[in-house]
């Protein structure tokens, strides 16, 4: 028998979203609709396909692990310096990139419950004893987060907006928490969802760079629509950037990652079009819940969490059953929710039809 790590059995993996293929062929369906993993549902943006087809040809090289070209963008997009940026395989590995280079057995995270799930998983694997400080009203409790801070924490995870609440916690609740946070402290943000959520009182966390221990992660997988092609970026201290590179595989972002996300960078047309329907769609979502008096909490996200109650797992199957996919929220300790991607307008009339249909209205 193979001897096991202790850590390995006290997680559960990942379960992702149900493939469309998957659902197709288990349930004899020839449509089926996935509004299940915050993807975009408008596609890669034309300017990232057009990229990709002459970067094809260059498959049998090894990619640039450097990221030199992209680097060089964004760095001058976000007015910081190209040794504190790093690139990862979707942004997901900036997390375990971070676990990494700056935990060691037995350190503490901080993050949030219900949040994004690979926090909880990644840090177990990784030996560290979790916080995870109940949200108050679907929101971070950063005060209660802070709190939970000692000497042993390493990294306070902060997905902002949130994944599955679709909420984001302000700039004057960021500046309060981090005047709280002690030096040796990493404050991970999580800005997958970013691009949707910028404007108002949402905290631009490349501000707080000059502290030294702040990590900002977003992604190209979702206002940008390469979720398949994994590809995500941080910035923070060149020191912290310097260690994550240490634990870094040489080549973990693929050449069409890389030459995709630097055409999609370009296509702020298409950013637009996403974010205006993304809008619309939410706001359509919202005014036909209300019509049928069901409740959801309002997301800042391509996504909204809705409250079913005792049903929810059984409006969750009939939804599969009907050929629309979504999630239902048991893994996230949320029994009694299921969350909707935002879909194009066919498909958030699909999905409206068939939740009625599976509460038993008309
Ligand atoms: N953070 C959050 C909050 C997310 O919801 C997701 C995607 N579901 C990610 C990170 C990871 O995205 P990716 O690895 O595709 O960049």
């Amino acid at each position: 028998m193979v001897k096991v790590k202790d850590e390995l059995m006290r997680v559960k993996p990942y379960t992702p979203g149900k493939p469309v293929d998957e659902v197709k062929r288990e349930l004899g369906l020839e449509k089926v609709i996935k509004l299940a993993s915050n993807e975009n549902p408008f596609g890669p943006s034309p300017k990232a396909l057009n990229s990709l087809k002459n970067s094809l040809l260059e498959v049998n090289r090894y990619p640039d692990g450097g990221c030199y070209h992209l680097k060089k963008k964004l760095s001058i997009r976000l007015g910081v310096d190209e040794e504190e940026l790093i690139f990862g395989n979707g942004s997901d590995e900036l997390i375990v990139l971070a676990l990494r280079a700056l935990t060691d057995k037995g350190d503490e995270v901080v993050t949030a419950k219900p949040t994004f799930l690979i926090y909880h998983i990644a840090s177990t694997v990784s030996g560290l004893k979790v916080k995870a400080v109940p949200m108050k009203n679907f929101r971070y409790d950063l005060k209660r987060m802070a709190e939970e801070v000692t000497d042993d924490t390493r990294i306070v995870f902060i997905a902002n907006p949130d994944n599955p609440t679709g909420t984001y916690v302000s700039r004057r609740e960021v500046e309060g928490f981090l005047h709280e946070i002690p030096e040796h402290v990493v404050v991970f943000f999580d800005e997958a969802y970013f691009e949707y959520a910028c404007g108002g009182d949402y905290p631009d966390t490349l501000r707080y760079h000059d502290r030294g221990n702040i990590i900002t992660s977003r992604t190209f997988s979702k206002i940008y629509g390469l979720a398949g092609l994994r590809i995500g970026y941080a910035v923070s201290s060149k020191e912290i950037i310097d260690l994550m590179n240490r634990v870094r595989e040489p080549f973990n972002v693929n050449s069409l990652a890389q030459s995709a996300a630097l055409a999609a960078l370009d296509d702020e047309e298409f950013v637009k079009m996403v974010r205006e329907k993304t809008d619309q769609g939410k706001r359509l979502l919202y005014s036909e819940l209300d019509k049928i008096g069901v409740r959801y909490i309002q997301s800042a996200t391509n996504f909204v969490l809705i409250e079913i109650g005792e049903k929810a797992e059984a409006v969750y199957e009939s939804l599969l059953r009907q050929g629309v996919i979504v999630r239902e929220m048991s893994p996230w300790g949320l029994k009694g929710y299921i969350r909707v991607t935002v879909g194009t307008e066919y498909e958030n009339r699909i999905f409206l039809s068939t939740i009625r249909k599976a509460l038993g209205l008309k």
